[in-house]
């Protein structure tokens, strides 16, 4: 089966639903292609909420700030910029599309001030999913596939012209790469299966360049025996983290950020997140969550470690979602455009997805019709990583890296997880969210990006 449309959406989590409104509303024929129902990747799990300055004692200055503080200097001012200014309006927009925000905002990590919007303390994700869902089904010019996986993508005299999936072939003008991270490659994770990086898999065999790929932030507060998240904003609200679980002592100063927490737990094993000083009444689902598992976060502090997270490397995109292939844009955690740094930010990513998957579409729609002759670039398979592999990947790329395992990960391994190792192992320092035992500190000469063009890498790169 066949057809022809303005814009192909490949995932639809919260920036592959944004970017296929917004062409929408441009006016083309939108095409949006996802593996699992709409939201069903990260965006719908997304707990704290969305940053941005809105505020009269905040300032995109001041979240502008905080964010290349916490990026240790590998963000890209342009990309910064772009989302701290646009982030205000991307907040009004989504509450005039009916996600109700709370009248206050919180607290996390690493932000200097209150500016993050929330919807009944962990449900922010699901709220903004269901707010763009109900424009989707309510606009006739986007055509919503799931249950298709997309395996290759289409291209002609170097333009990216469409995208095959098992059940149709969507020819385009343009094609909009929205699939997510790839922190499920890892065995500890709060991401859903489907992270496991296709969209960077597709855009490479298409010509579009990698980068980042080492920089995996590792959440630190995850249910020790599975992968619920007990967000940051709970922290924020004044929970605190102890070394035991009775008369336990604090270790650390529980808004550090999200690098330094997470190492101080895993170097302990695992801690405890005492939730009694807190309004619970706050993050009723949650807690609601911890007790169906047996856990009582009113009498006792709940066992907490780090598991794999959120992935700042990707598909390299400009700041208008560009990769280096004509016709092919990434928006979205898939996308390295090189905001968050070597450490992203509390609250930067689902912001990310509205500001840059808005800017894609807007520059998706000039694309010129597609011409004929279009071939398929090598197609990935539909097979996921093996538990082995995400076993390898957790104890040999997790939150404290040795070369000698990196090597051995390096040798043992293909694809993505042997383009992590290679990074790591290039990456010769520690920075934000990548610490080698071996090197703790960080490199100046290292302040750029690892980069895999078709030809091989990683080359060291600045970006402006
Ligand atoms: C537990 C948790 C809590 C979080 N909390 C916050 C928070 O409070 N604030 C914040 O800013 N960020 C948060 N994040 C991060 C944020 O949720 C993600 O970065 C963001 O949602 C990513 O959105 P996305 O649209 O890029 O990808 P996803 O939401 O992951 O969507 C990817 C989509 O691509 C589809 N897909 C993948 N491969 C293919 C393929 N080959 N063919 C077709 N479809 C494909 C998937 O089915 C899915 O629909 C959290 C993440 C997690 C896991």
């Amino acid at each position: 089966m066949g057809s022809t449309i303005d814009v192909v959406v490949v995932g639809a989590g919260v920036a592959g639903m944004v970017a296929a409104v917004e062409a929408a509303r441009a006016g083309a024929r939108v095409e949006l292609i996802s593996s699992t129902e709409l939201g069903g990747g990260s965006s719908e799990r997304a707990q704290g909420g969305i940053a941005a300055a809105l505020d009269d004692d905040d300032a995109p200055e001041l979240h502008a700030s905080d964010t290349l503080r916490a990026g240790r200097g590998l963000c890209r001012a342009s990309a910064v910029d772009v989302l701290v200014r646009e982030g205000p309006a991307w907040i009004e927009k989504l509450a005039a599309m009916g996600v109700p925000f709370g009248s206050e905002a919180g607290l996390e990590g690493g932000h200097t001030r209150r500016r993050i919007h929330h919807v009944d303390g962990t449900r922010t994700g699901h709220a903004v999913v269901a707010a763009l869902a109900r424009l989707i089904a309510a606009d006739p010019r986007i055509d919503v596939r799931t249950g298709e996986t997309v395996r290759s993508l289409l291209v002609a005299d170097g333009r990216c012209v469409g995208a095959l999936s098992e059940r149709r072939t969507t020819v385009a003008r343009a094609t909009i790469l929205a699939t997510g991270g790839y922190a499920a490659l890892f065995a500890r994770t709060t991401n859903p299966v489907g992270s496991r990086g296709d969209g960077l898999m597709l855009a490479h065999d298409a010509g579009a360049a990698l980068a980042d790929l080492e920089l995996v932030q590792f959440h630190p507060t995850v249910l020790a025996s599975g992968a619920l998240l007990l967000s940051e904003a709970l922290r924020g609200e004044g929970a605190l983290l102890l070394d035991a679980p009775c008369g336990g002592e604090r270790f650390i100063d529980e808004l550090a950020p999200r690098d330094e927490v997470a190492r101080a737990i895993f170097s302990r094993g695992q801690a405890w997140l005492d939730l009694r000083p807190i309004d619970r009444g706050r993050f009723t689902d949650l807690i609601a969550a911890l007790e169906r598992m047996g856990h009582r976060p009113d009498r006792e502090p709940i066992p907490v470690a780090p598991a794999a997270h959120y992935t700042m490397g990707g598909i390299v995109a400009d700041v208008w979602g560009r990769t280096g292939v004509a016709g092919l844009f990434a928006v979205g955690e898939c996308a390295a455009t090189g905001v968050h740094g070597a450490n992203r930010l509390a609250s930067n990513s689902l912001l990310e997805c509205a500001v840059f998957g808005g800017r894609a579409a807007r520059a998706a729609v000039q694309e010129p019709r597609p011409k004929s002759g279009a071939r398929q670039a090598s197609s990935q398979e539909s097979v996921g990583p093996t538990p082995q592999l995400r076993r390898a990947l957790w104890e040999d790329a997790g939150v404290v890296r040795d070369p000698e395992r990196l090597a051995a990960l390096e040798r043992d391994s293909s694809g993505l997880a042997r383009q992590i190792a290679t990074s790591a192992l290039a990456r010769a320092e520690s920075r934000g969210s990548h610490y080698r035992r071996d090197l703790p500190t960080e490199d100046p000469s290292l302040a750029g990006h690892f980069v895999f063009r078709t030809n091989g890498g990683p080359v060291l790169e600045a970006w402006a």
